[in-house]
């Protein structure tokens, strides 16, 4: 045996080993729930993807055939790449530097994953890169706060929110939705029963899970001390506006959490 010979022999045994001796991708309660709205055989691509842990665990369970993993920042990029790598899915896996939805382009891509991030964030990132969305039929997305603002982007941008769930992980709460592209039928709601649902979430205010009736029960009593402060103040037209928005709010809770 050449010396050379011998020597790729033992680099390409011990990665095998590192290979072999890598446990399968785990992944957090949250991140899972956002995986079951993926179908079987999807090109995906995770925006903000940090260490790749959803487009790996989702490779090495068959569940996709393809992935994305989008970061802005080269750090987190850098992870993902490590990660990728160590579990030699770089054929199915490509991490790109990019913001947002930048990392669409030239890519053929049925879903999008947005998680770990507020609201707003993810609404910037899909109202920035709404004109990639052309052949993406699915969204699922995962803000940690305020989650309002995205279910109002997809209303307002022709999506069709089809499903919503909400759990609990490590005391925090957290809601995942799914949207579809086609639009659903013109609501016959009035503006302030959309609102509602916006706020709430029209699938989870059916269901009235328990993280769900956790989570809007201290939300009743943080908005109910913020009603008690600002009736101590003086009543300038924009306080006056923002108890009402408030007391609006309490009495949807009221109808809501019984
Ligand atoms: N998605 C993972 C999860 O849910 O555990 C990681 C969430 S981590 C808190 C948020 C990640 O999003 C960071 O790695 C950050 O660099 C990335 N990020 C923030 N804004 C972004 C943007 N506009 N485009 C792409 N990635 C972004």
């Amino acid at each position: 045996m050449s010396c050379s010979f011998f020597l790729s022999y033992l680099i390409h045994t011990k990665l095998m080993k590192q290979v072999m001796d890598l446990k399968p991708q785990d992944l957090s309660d949250r991140l899972k729930v956002v995986v079951r709205y993926i179908p079987k055989g999807s090109r995906i691509a995770d925006i903000g993807s940090d260490h790749a842990k959803l487009p790996c665990y989702a490779v090495e369970n068959d569940i996709v055939s393809y992935a994305v993993a989008g970061e802005v920042n080269q750090g987190p990029l850098a992870s993902a790449k490590k990660n990728i790598q160590s579990r030699g899915l770089e054929h199915v896996i490509s991490p790109k530097l990019g913001n947002g939805l930048e990392v669409l382009e030239e890519e053929e891509i049925d879903v999008v994953t947005i998680a770990g991030m507020g609201g707003p964030l993810i609404m910037n990132i899909l109202e920035q890169g709404k004109a990639r969305l052309g052949g993406v039929k699915r969204l699922v997305l995962q803000p940690n706060v305020a989650c309002d603002h995205i279910r109002k982007w997809l209303y307002e941008n022709g999506w069709s929110l089809d499903d919503e769930q909400i759990l609990e992980e490590d005391g925090h709460i957290y809601e995942v939705v799914l949207a579809t592209k086609e639009r659903p039928p013109e609501s016959a709601y009035t503006p302030s029963q959309l609102e509602k649902e916006m706020w709430l979430g029209p699938y989870l205010m059916k269901r009235k899970d328990q993280a769900f009736n956790m989570k809007w029960t201290k939300e009743k009593e943080q908005l109910t001390n913020v009603l008690e402060q600002l009736s101590k103040g003086e009543h300038t037209p924009a306080l006056v506006e923002k108890k009402e928005k408030i007391k609006r709010y309490l009495s949807w809770l009221e109808e809501e959490l019984q």
